[in-house]
């Protein structure tokens, strides 16, 4: 690694470990030979980039947290994010792809599965061989997760799936899917059970892929339930408590879409400074211009404090400490942050900033994505007011009626 790309990518809030160390070098060093010369045209052509996925699967970046037993590189969430960072900062498509499936997928799967849907699905998910897709979303389950439609009733020893899911990311090339339904409806949220779906099974239906702003060769559909079996065995923890699956599963998912927006936000200032120090007008470098120096000191500040927050959720989950409230900081944070280092990048880069020609201008489409996506911005402030609200409570304890 240059000095210059350490200084620019290494100022984390601990010194990382060798490993981690070395899943950035490799994942860098892959991106920038694989990725690179493929991500303005997989950004023009939208198609699913099947070729450089199986080889992310080969160098085991499909399943980097998932024990060595099941196939995973065995290491932990900090070398995960660490990989989701550099794939992003490079192509934010791949960013996305890898972490749908890792966290979204494999997650759930290692964490709530029976031995034998490790053996069967976490496997091949973990080596690759299978690509994952996460199916929560739905025509009126957005924002509010909890009002699922989508129904799973008990048929013998199937269930029977019938509903619709939106926006699902990596479904066209996706074997299996993580899906949630109400087993019964009843009890709202308390009625949410998880299943694991495979691809090619009757009844499974999926839509046209979607034209989007972004992250063009991230493949994402519909997906319909018609009338789909699933054996009772595809139950993804007990009956009725997929909800906790699912927050569970986006507790770590928010990590990894903070890691794919810090990287759009790096690769955006490193595109900035590279032009800065290039680009001539007046007789001088644009770098020396004050004006353009305050938008790389605005871009730095970003990055180093998505980079923080990042990191620090993602250690938290490897300690097993609670980071519900540090998971939202760094993916509202994170995504805001891409967001406006694309932003700067582009007006560094003037007018060429605005042509598909330079990375700049994909960079910012691909950022507005993270705000939205495994919860809004609205929501993910939601949650942290709830969580320091929640602190606030223990720290200080009701008041007395007399006030005292
Ligand atoms: C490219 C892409 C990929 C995706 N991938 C997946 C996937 O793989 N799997 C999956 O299940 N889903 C996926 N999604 C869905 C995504 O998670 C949802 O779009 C997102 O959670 C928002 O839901 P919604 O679109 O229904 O918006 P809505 O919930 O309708 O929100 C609309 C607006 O209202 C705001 N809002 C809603 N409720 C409140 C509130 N209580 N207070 C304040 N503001 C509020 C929102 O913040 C937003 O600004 C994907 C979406 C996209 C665009």
């Amino acid at each position: 690694m240059s000095p210059e790309i350490e200084t620019l990518s290494a100022s984390p809030a601990f010194d990382l470990t060798e490993d981690q160390r070395a899943v950035r070098a490799m994942v860098r060093d892959f991106a920038e030979r694989e990725i690179r010369p493929i991500a303005m045209q997989i950004d023009e052509s939208h198609d699913f980039p099947a070729a450089t996925v199986k080889k992310m699967g080969e160098l085991g970046l499909m399943g980097l947290f998932v024990p060595d037993t099941y196939g995973g590189a065995g290491l932990d969430y900090v070398s995960y994010v660490i990989a989701i960072e550099e794939l992003s900062r490079v192509c934010a498509s791949h960013g996305v792809i890898a972490s749908a499936h890792s966290s979204l997928v494999c997650y759930p799967i290692l964490a709530y599965g029976t031995e034998a849907q490790k053996q069967k699905y976490l496997t091949r998910l973990a080596s690759g061989e299978w690509i994952g897709a996460y199916c929560l979303t739905e025509p009126n389950a957005g924002s509010n997760a909890a009002n699922q439609q989508t129904t799973a009733v008990r048929d013998g020893d199937d269930y029977v799936l019938n509903g619709t899911k939106l926006f699902v990311t990596n479904a066209g090339p996706s074997h299996v899917l993580v899906v949630y339904a109400s087993t019964e409806r009843a009890l709202g949220p308390k009625g949410i059970s998880a299943f694991i779906v495979e691809d090619g099974t009757p009844g499974v239906q999926k839509g046209k892929k979607e034209m989007k702003l972004g992250i063009h060769a991230s493949d994402t559909r519909e997906i319909a339930f018609v009338n789909a079996r699933i054996p009772k065995e595809n139950l993804l923890g007990e009956n009725n408590k997929g909800y906790s699956v699912a927050l569970a599963t986006l507790g770590g998912g928010r990590i990894g879409i903070a890691a794919q927006a810090l990287g759009i936000a790096q690769g955006a200032l490193e595109a900035a400074v590279r032009y800065a120090g290039e680009r001539k007008q007046f007789d001088r470098t644009i770098g020396e211009f004050d004006a353009i120096r305050a938008m790389l000191a605005d871009s730095a500040i970003e990055v180093a404090t998505a980079r923080l927050l990042t990191y620090q959720a993602a250690w938290l989950r490897d300690q097993g400490r609670p980071h519900v409230k540090e998971a939202s900081l760094a993916k509202w944070h994170s995504s805001e942050a891409a967001t406006r280092c694309a932003n700067w990048a582009i007006q560094v880069h003037g007018g060429y900033g605005y042509l598909a020609e330079f990375t700049v201008e994909r960079l910012w489409r691909d950022a507005r994505i993270c705000e939205i996506y495994e919860g809004t911005t609205e929501v993910q402030k939601m949650v942290v007011a709830a969580q320091v609200l929640k602190e606030q409570a223990v720290e200080t304890p009701a008041r007395s009626p007399s006030g005292s």
